[in-house]
């Protein structure tokens, strides 16, 4: 038995005392009803709350699966407005983890921190080495990385305390700025969902001579996705909330600039959002006139009804999760030696991983989302 298997809820003590000054227990004992009164558990592995009284952290851990391997997800902090709020981003995030680990075969579980604070005014050192002596009492069984309101330099910090620690910069001998390589991904996606539509093997090396993107975002993501649009020849019709942006991309890629509502209505031959969640609800679809969907942006679905709709109007939607794994890739190849090479070559997967997602939704009537959540889920099993 490893040091995962050995920390799993069942046989775990209510209370830890691990660390003098911390008080670490079992979720499950700490919040009114128990983890079965949170509609998003699922049977999560383990899930931990931790105080410690000296820095002021108040911080839950949720490992949903290690079935795969050690967990690896981000740390989030976020003036949450209750426990239970906390509690239940924390056991959705960490599920997701999960399921984008399991499509993208990196051969990590899905795990979740979440600090309760307001990172611009409750962060302090000790705050966060405190985090990571938290993270240290599992063993290895969950490896942290930054996330929203935390930062690389806050890494650092938390590196002072615990090892299991993931997403440095390249300097400090980690796998650095994620994403250009989720960018990549993104593009197999997008080359996987050309490939599929025309009746063509995918080839991430095709050229897109007679292509028209639509992309939403030009940020961090959405900038290298528009770079290698471009240099496989594809033209970009784009839109961001920034402008200065939006010139950049006029005068580097020749990109045709729309505004920010004007993005749904753009006839194309892919619409790609990378750049919020969210995006894909009943209106905006009803809108769309493209025959794909594949980008960045997390939880682009508004609601569950959507993927359906999505299927109805023959539009190929490439899940979210699966279309943005470059991410999770890119860091799952920090433990052995970075290598960009390794991280580009297992990210082309994503568009083999999507090919047979669209084959077995055409074959079984089912929406591509539906294939992907339970091709993670047969990946996952027994924990589902
Ligand atoms: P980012 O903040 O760098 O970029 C977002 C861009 O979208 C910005 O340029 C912003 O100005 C623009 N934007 C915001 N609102 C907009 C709107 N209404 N219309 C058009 N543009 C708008 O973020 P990012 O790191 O590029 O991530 C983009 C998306 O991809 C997010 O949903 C993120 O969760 C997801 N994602 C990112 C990574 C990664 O490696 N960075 C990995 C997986 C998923």
């Amino acid at each position: 038995m490893d040091d995962s298997e050995a920390m799993r809820d069942e046989e775990a003590p209510d209370e830890w005392q691990p660390v003098e000054g911390m008080r670490i227990i079992s979720a499950e004992a700490q919040v009114e009803g128990g983890l079965a009164s949170f509609p998003d558990y699922r049977e999560h592995e383990q899930v931990l709350y931790c105080e410690d009284e000296a820095s002021g952290l108040k911080s839950y851990l949720s490992i949903h699966s290690t079935e795969l391997g050690p967990c690896l997800g981000g740390c989030r902090m976020f003036p949450y407005a209750s426990d239970r709020e906390a509690l239940t981003d924390a056991l959705r995030l960490s599920m997701a983890m999960s399921y984008k680990h399991a499509v993208a075969d990196t051969a990590h579980g899905g795990g979740k921190a979440v600090i309760i604070g307001d990172p611009r005014t409750d962060k302090t050192p000790e705050l966060l080495r405190a985090f990571g002596r938290f993270v240290n009492v599992l063993g290895g069984a969950y490896i942290t990385a930054e996330d929203s309101g935390t930062s690389v330099e806050d890494m650092r910090i938390i590196g002072e305390t615990t090892s299991y620690i993931a997403g440095l910069p390249l300097e400090d001998g980690g796998s650095g700025d994620p994403s250009p390589v989720t960018a990549y991904g993104v593009f197999c996606a997008i080359q996987a969902s050309i490939a599929h539509t025309r009746g063509n093997p995918y080839n991430p090396k095709a050229g897109l001579p007679d292509i028209t993107v639509a992309l939403q975002g030009l940020g961090h993501v959405g900038w290298y996705v528009a770079q290698h649009l471009h240099a496989a020849g594809a033209r970009l019709i784009v839109c961001d909330i920034d402008p200065e942006r939006v010139a950049r991309a006029q005068e580097e890629f020749g990109a045709e600039a729309v505004g920010v509502d004007e993005i749904y209505d753009v006839e194309a031959d892919v619409f790609a959002p990378c750049a919020l969640g969210g995006v894909l609800n009943s209106d905006t679809v009803a809108r769309l006139r493209t025959p794909i969907v594949a980008g960045a942006a997390n939880n682009q679905l508004a609601d569950e009804g959507v993927p359906r709709m999505l299927q109805v109007m023959g539009i190929l939607y490439a899940p979210d999760y699966v279309a943005n794994g470059g991410g999770v890739i890119n860091i799952s190849y920090e433990g052995e030696g970075y290598s960009l090479e390794k991280a580009l070559r297992h990210t082309e997967r994503i568009g083999k991983t999507l090919i047979e997602i669209f084959h077995a939704a055409e074959r079984e009537g089912m929406t591509t989302a539906a294939v992907a959540d339970r091709m993670a889920g047969e990946r996952l099993a027994p924990h589902q």
